[in-house]
């Protein structure tokens, strides 16, 4: 225990500045809107006569994520892929992001650092630079805010209150794995609990797991937006779960949707997670949270451009009257309603 305990650095032994400087190390910037990064009171960003998209997201152990199956590391790309997935919901690129972070004195240095190489990561593969952030401590464990700040495509931004009467209802990926992944991930740390001896094997559930520990968010969409000029008529990232996302789509267009149920794009491995955990793939689908997919919708004279993506699947279409209805593969027509995943 105690030759273990050696190879850690505490944070009291290197200070909050000592600390700074190692964290922000190799942080490289390279767009030309970023002038001024790390190291003065505020950071210098340049959109010259460009609107700017801003963005901030706050995650707190226990709340948003549980480290007993979080590596830090993943933990860092997700806490970043989050917020581009916000820019990205705007129809936006992202090119800057501050992270500040709250810690207690469990961490140690080796451990921030993990979490960093990861925000490192998902900066290069998102070309993104970390241009500031704030550093103090917690008296329980680790609170990470990440602010995205970014600027709209060449279309323009996109709201989520432009939705009109028969534009079709998108979204991107597959639905409901996110969610699985989580639940696979729980009922191996209940396993663990009971038995630390146990070694969990989660290789039949790796698309799931991957998901949720290591989600990506959708800017090759807003690029094929781009190329294609298609221009969402409203868009939202899937953070909530889709019933909750269209919940608000409408709500803010002031109209209402049909959704049918055997246009959502379910992958196989969650329809047999599903069934192993006796849950309705239909019902993980709509409540299923943090899959970081678009939900969007466009005017029907896209469906050509759409059909040229294999990664976009075209599930219903709006309404003029208010009513939000799931069309069941048997023609039922059930109210949608806002089950967000955490009241599961
Ligand atoms: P101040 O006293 O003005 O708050 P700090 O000493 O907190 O300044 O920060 C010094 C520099 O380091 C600033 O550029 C700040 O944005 C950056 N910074 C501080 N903490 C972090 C962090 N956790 N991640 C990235 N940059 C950070
Ligand atoms: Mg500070």
């Amino acid at each position: 225990m105690e030759e273990k305990d050696q190879k850690f650095t505490s944070l009291d032994q290197i200070g909050e500045f000592g600390l700074i400087d190692i964290l922000t190390q190799g942080f490289d910037t390279i767009n030309d809107s970023t002038i001024l990064s790390v190291g003065d009171d505020a950071a210098v960003v340049d959109y010259e006569n460009e609107k700017t998209l801003i963005s901030t997201d706050m995650l707190v152990e226990g709340v948003h994520f549980d480290l007993s199956y979080f590596p830090l590391k993943h933990l860092g790309y997700k806490s970043i892929v989050s917020s581009i997935s916000d820019i990205c919901a705007m129809n936006g690129v992202c090119n800057q992001v501050t992270v500040s972070i709250a810690v207690s004195n469990r961490f140690n240095l080796e451990s921030l650092k993990e979490l960093y190489s990861g925000i490192k990561v998902a900066c290069k593969n998102y070309g993104v630079d970390l241009i500031g952030g704030d550093t103090t401590s917690s008296n329980k464990g680790l609170i990470i805010s990440v602010t995205a700040i970014g600027k709209p495509s060449k279309n323009g931004f996109v709201q989520r209150s432009g939705a009109n009467n028969n534009d079709l209802i998108v979204v991107s990926g597959s639905l409901g794995g996110a969610y699985l992944g989580l639940q696979v991930l729980e009922r191996e740390k209940q396993v663990f609990l009971v038995n630390p001896e146990s070694k969990p094997d989660l290789s039949s559930y790796k698309n799931l797991v991957h998901k949720q520990l290591r989600p990506e968010a959708r800017q090759d969409i807003i690029k094929f937006f781009e190329d294609s000029d298609v221009k969402p008529t409203s868009m939202i990232d899937i953070s909530d779960g889709l019933s909750s996302e269209i919940i608000h789509i409408c709500k803010n267009s002031n109209k209402g949707c049909s959704i049918y149920e055997d246009k959502l794009p379910i992958d196989n491995d969650t329809i047999e997670t599903c069934k192993e955990f006796n849950l309705e793939s239909t019902t993980i689908a709509l409540s299923g949270g943090e899959e970081y997919e678009l939900l969007f919708t466009v005017k029907p004279d896209k469906l050509k451009d759409l059909e040229k993506n294999p990664d976009l699947s075209i599930i219903g279409h709006i309404n003029s009257n208010k009513e939000m209805n799931l069309i069941t593969k048997s023609g039922k027509n059930i109210p949608i309603k806002s089950m967000g995943w955490k009241s599961f």
